[in-house]
């Protein structure tokens, strides 16, 4: 049977973008391809605040401390902090959502979100195991979304189950796409990939963009990345994607100075604007 690195299994709301509000299980995956330490820093400079954190002095994820400035899930991709997240049998993993899950059944209010670190890297042919198994449960799973940052090819093995499975006939897969401007501190020619993101068309119901922003060079650098989306895209199918701006900030203080300029920015420029309820609700504190 396979296994995942897991950094945090839970059952939450779905914070952001399409299905806010939408009870939720959360499979957070090990490991990421990017760092983004510039987020919460002035351009061009780079957060050292997570390597501050002593991994030495925790044995338990969810009491780590939340960063103002990077990544806000850092322990999710750090090898500093890999111990934190076991490996689990497929077998295990459905178990735990079973028992977190009301009367251990998915359905079209309870859906199942992967994401992470960036989900998409080594552990999609795992995946397919996963949704057996689920299946092979009878848990009613209707809905899934891959929380991705856009950079990572489907493998044809995923890309092949998606469309032979016997298992789920009516599925809805999405593809939650937060793909990193300047801001987060990675280059914008290796986070904005347009021919990467074709292929999740392929098997998706649906795909949206979300993007963080939090002054006025995230919101050109949106109208960058939308061109090129669109080169590749065509403007036809570009515009049918939707567009979420969602307001720079892990923390409650940096988060609050944010959104009402960016609520602001969203309807003078025909956006979509989401909040981050985990923030507004639980401080995003670990496991929401
Ligand atoms: S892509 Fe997401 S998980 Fe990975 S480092 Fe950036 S913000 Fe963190």
């Amino acid at each position: 049977m396979s296994k995942i690195k897991v950094a945090e299994l839970f059952y939450s709301l779905q914070g952001e973008g399409q299905y806010l509000g939408t009870p939720s299980v959360f499979l957070r995956t090990f490991g990421c391809n990017f760092m983004c330490a510039g987020f919460g820093m002035p351009r061009g400079q780079l957060s050292e605040e997570r390597l501050a954190i002593d991994p030495e002095k925790y044995t338990e994820y969810d009491k780590l401390p939340l960063v103002h400035t990077g990544c806000d899930s850092y322990a999710s991709w750090d090898p500093r902090f890999k111990h934190l997240s076991p490996m689990l049998t497929v077998e295990a993993i459905v178990d735990r959502m079973q028992e977190l899950l009301p009367e251990g059944k998915f359905g079209p209010d309870k859906h199942l979100i992967l994401t992470g670190g960036e989900p998409l890297l080594g552990w999609q042919r795992s995946f397919t195991e996963l949704f057996e198994e689920i299946a092979k449960r009878n848990m009613n799973l209707t809905h899934i979304t891959f929380e991705t940052n856009g950079t990572q090819k489907l493998k044809p093995e995923l890309v092949d189950w998606f469309h032979s499975n016997q298992y789920y006939p009516e599925l809805n897969i999405t593809f939650s796409i937060s793909s990193k401007l300047p801001s987060s501190g990675e280059k914008f020619e290796d986070a904005i990939r347009p021919e990467i993101i074709e292929d999740y068309y392929q098997v998706g119901n649906l795909s949206y963009f979300k993007w963080v922003v939090s002054n006025e060079d995230d919101y050109f650098d949106v109208v960058r990345a939308v061109g090129a989306y669109s080169s590749v895209l065509g403007p036809h199918v570009m515009k049918n994607i939707p567009i979420y701006l969602m307001p720079a900030g892990g923390t409650t203080k940096v988060y609050d100075n944010n959104e009402k300029w960016v609520a602001d920015l969203a309807m003078k420029h025909g956006w979509r604007y989401t909040p981050r309820l985990q923030v507004q609700l639980w401080k995003n504190a670990w496991g929401t």
